[in-house]
């Protein structure tokens, strides 16, 4: 019995005239991302793409567990591949979903027929195949309206395919059909997942870390690391700059007044992330905050911030409570890591009381002493790249 992989295909189908595009780079996407573990055929049928391993000793666990986190698929399951006979088929139902059905209560079966010419209607298929598992499982009932498992035969052209219900995928639309932007990633629990979530709409990633040795340390950058590793895993090949940050962090503490501090500096980071974005052509800047997590992201401070750029500032999770937003790092198992004690440069140098409704003419003033141009200049042209990929794919 060959087992396979079927995973919908989601809005990609929506994308008219694109839609070749968009699962072309579905298709290059599973490839890539399945590489490591084999040999495997990808192609589209209708809104289908159908995964097969090429090589025997294959694990599909595995393979599983990585299409699942490749965006644009909607919906994935394992599918048994049998032959285009009604005896096979029967015989596939029962064997190899034997351990979903002992296990529930209700069932239906479920056909479709695209090979016209198997002599048998998709009603038909659906009885015949219905009442061989009711007979092999007697404690099943039949539900054709709420069943615990939908058993779907599917006849296609080159076999038939028999599989339980489907998981839900990553849903999503391919990388990078949604371009490149520049995730300003620190080592907390919001910008990882603010990383995910514009990857998950199709955004390819660059990464960029501020770091102000010798107050930040070599652990602490190791850890935003760990963290792009993970989102990686979803994201695909990231770039990362690291930027040294300590002397303009110096700079603001010596000329700027304190209760200022956090919002200058990111005034600064915008303006040197923005530099090394359009030169490694990012179309927007990305960042994890969240509308009144703390001060330096009240609508005050984030108009602020934004003035210093003209290129978009996406935060995708303006709109989230903590909860929310863990509840995501958590599914993408950057949680744990984020929780790991090392300094960032956002907490070196932190006001006592920060002002949280700072205005911009005032904040343009109290930075005006400082020329800053040729300081952001060189902290762009000094930072320094390193290639992250997921941890399974070296
Ligand atoms: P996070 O959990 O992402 O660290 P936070 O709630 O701690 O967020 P801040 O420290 O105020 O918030 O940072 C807000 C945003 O600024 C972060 O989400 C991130 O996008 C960016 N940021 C903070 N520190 C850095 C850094 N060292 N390098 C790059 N970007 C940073
Ligand atoms: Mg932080």
């Amino acid at each position: 019995m060959k087992e396979i992989i079927l995973a919908k295909v989601g809005e990609v189908v929506l994308k008219g005239l694109n839609r070749k595009n968009f699962e072309d780079l579905l298709i290059k996407n599973i490839r890539r991302k399945l590489h490591p573990l084999g040999a495997f055929e990808v192609k589209a049928s209708q809104s289908t793409i159908r995964i097969t391993p090429l090589d025997d000793d294959i694990d599909m666990d595995e393979a599983a567990e990585k299409v699942s986190k490749v965006f644009g698929v909607v919906a994935y399951c394992r599918a048994c591949a049998v032959e285009k006979d009604m005896e096979k088929i029967k015989a596939a139902a029962v064997e190899y979903l034997s351990d979903v059905l002992e296990d529930a209560r209700s069932f239906k079966v479920e056909s479709k027929r695209s090979d016209k010419k198997f002599p048998f209607g998709s009603p038909e298929i659906s009885k015949i195949v219905g009442s061989h598992i009711a007979d092999s499982f007697p404690e099943l009932e039949v539900d054709v309206h709420t069943p615990e498992v939908t058993v779907t035969v599917e006849v296609r052209d080159m076999a038939a395919y028999v599989h339980a219900n489907a998981l839900p995928g990553a849903g999503g639309l391919p990388i990078p059909s949604g371009g490149r932007a520049a995730i300003l990633i620190s080592g907390g629990i919001d910008s990882p997942v603010a990383a995910y979530m514009m990857a998950k709409r199709g955004v390819e990633l660059t990464a960029i870390h501020f770091a102000s040795p010798p107050y930040t340390s070599e652990r602490a950058e190791e850890k935003v690391r760990t963290l792009l590793e993970l989102v990686s895993d979803y994201a695909g090949r990231i770039e990362m700059y690291t930027v040294p940050f300590t002397q303009i962090q110096e700079e603001i503490k010596k000329n700027c007044p304190e209760d200022l501090f956090t919002i200058i500096m990111r005034r600064m980071m915008m303006r040197v992330s923005e530099k090394i974005a359009r030169e490694h052509e990012c179309l927007a800047l990305i960042t994890g905050e969240s509308l009144g997590q703390v001060a330096s992201q009240t609508l005050g401070a984030i108009a602020c911030t934004d003035e210093t750029v003209t290129m978009p500032v996406f935060r995708p999770l303006i709109g989230m409570d903590k909860k929310e937003i863990v509840a995501i790092s958590e599914k993408i198992n950057t949680f744990e890591t984020s929780l790991l004690p090392y300094e960032d440069c956002c907490t070196v140098f932190t006001p006592r009381h920060p002002r949280t409704k700072p205005k911009q003419d005032m904040v343009r003033r109290a930075e005006s002493s400082v020329q800053w141009d040729e300081m952001i200049e060189q902290a762009a042209k000094n930072a320094k790249v390193t290639v992250i990929y997921p941890k399974d794919s070296a």
